[in-house]
C-alpha cells in the first residue's frame, strides 16, 4: 500500500518536472534570437494586424501594431529582454486597428526607421502617433510603388503599393495600404495591409506569386478576389482577426475563395500567434500558439 503511494508521488513529481522542463524549453525557444534563418510572427493582437520578423543577423521589423497595446506583450515574448531597439516599424495605413499599438512601441522602443503610406488621417490616434514619430530619432520614410528595402541576411521587401497618385484620390483609407513582398531567398510573403478589391486590381500585373499570404483586410468579403489569389497562389494564407469580432471577419466568401485557390488557411482568432520559421535551405515550418488547425 505504502509502496503504491510512493509510486504515485514519484509519478506525480516526474509529471511536474516534465511539465516544468517543457515550459522552460518553450520559454527559452521563444526568447532565442533568430538563428540561421528568418522568423516571421503573425501576432494575435485581436481584431487588427501586428506582424513581426527578425532576420538571421537580428534586424527587427514590425508591421502594424494592432489595436490597444497588446503588441507590447507579444514583442516581449519574441525579443530578448535587453533588446529595446527595433530597426523598422511600418504603418500600412492609419486605421486604429493597425496604429494604436505603435504609439506605445514608439514610446518604449528605440525605432530607427518609421515607414508609412503617406495617407494623412484626421484622427486623434494618428495625430498622437505622428507626434511620437516626430519626437524620436527615427528616420521617417514614405513608401511607394517600386521602393525596395534591404534588411540584410538575404531578406528584402519590394513595395507594390501605394501608387503615389492614389493618396490624393483615395476615398477609402484602406486604398492607401502599403502592400509589399517580403523575400528571403526563394521564399516570399505577400503582406497586404487592408488592401481593397480596388488595390488588388491595381496589383495584378505585379509578380504576386508567394508561398505565404497575409490575407487583406482581415478576410473581408470585399478583398481576396479570385483573380488576385490566382496570381498570388499562396500555399498558406494567414488571417489576422479577433475572436467574435463584430465585422464578421473573416467572411465565409473570402475563406471559400482562399480554399478554392488551393491555400491552407490559418487564423489568429483560432491559432493565437502564428510563427513561420524559414531556414537557410528554404525549408520552413509553422508553429502556432494554440493549434495549427
Ligand atoms: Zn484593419
Amino acid at each position: 500500500m505504502r509502496k503504491n503511494k510512493n509510486q504515485i508521488t514519484f509519478t506525480a513529481l516526474l509529471a511536474i518536472a516534465l511539465a516544468v522542463f517543457f515550459f522552460l524549453q518553450q520559454y527559452s525557444k521563444a526568447n532565442t534570437p533568430a538563428g540561421e534563418g528568418l522568423r516571421v510572427w503573425f501576432f494575435d493582437v485581436g481584431q487588427g494586424d501586428g506582424i513581426f520578423f527578425r532576420t538571421a543577423e537580428g534586424v527587427d521589423v514590425l508591421i502594424d501594431g494592432g489595436p490597444g497595446s497588446s503588441v507590447i506583450e507579444k514583442l516581449a515574448k519574441v525579443l530578448p529582454a535587453w533588446d529595446k531597439q527595433i530597426d523598422y516599424v511600418f504603418l500600412t495605413h492609419p486605421h486604429a486597428d493597425h496604429l494604436e499599438g505603435l504609439i506605445e512601441v514608439l514610446q518604449r522602443y528605440e525605432v530607427s526607421n518609421f515607414i508609412e503610406s503617406g495617407f494623412v488621417a484626421k484622427t486623434a490616434g494618428y495625430e498622437r502617433l505622428e507626434k511620437e514619430a516626430m519626437s524620436g530619432g527615427e528616420k521617417k520614410i514614405i513608401a511607394k510603388t517600386g521602393d525596395r528595402f534591404d534588411f540584410g541576411s538575404d531578406v528584402t521587401a519590394e513595395v507594390f503599393w501605394p501608387e503615389p497618385g492614389i493618396l490624393s484620390s483615395a476615398t477609402d483609407t484602406n486604398d492607401s495600404s502599403i502592400v509589399m513582398k517580403l523575400s528571403y531567398g526563394e521564399i516570399d510573403f505577400l503582406l497586404t495591409g487592408d488592401a481593397t478589391e480596388t488595390v488588388e486590381k491595381g496589383l495584378l500585373d505585379d509578380d504576386l506569386n508567394s508561398e505565404f499570404l497575409k490575407v487583406a483586410h482581415h478576410g473581408s468579403r470585399y478583398a481576396s478576389t479570385t483573380a488576385f489569389l490566382q496570381k498570388a497562389s499562396p500555399l498558406v494564407s494567414f488571417i489576422s482577426s479577433g475572436k467574435g469580432n463584430t465585422y464578421g471577419h473573416p467572411a465565409p466568401e473570402a475563406l471559400q475563395r482562399l480554399i478554392t485557390a488551393g491555400s491552407r488557411v490559418l487564423r489568429t482568432d483560432l491559432s493565437g500567434t502564428i510563427e513561420v520559421e524559414v531556414g537557410r535551405d528554404g525549408r520552413w515550418k509553422i508553429v502556432c500558439e494554440k493549434t495549427c488547425k
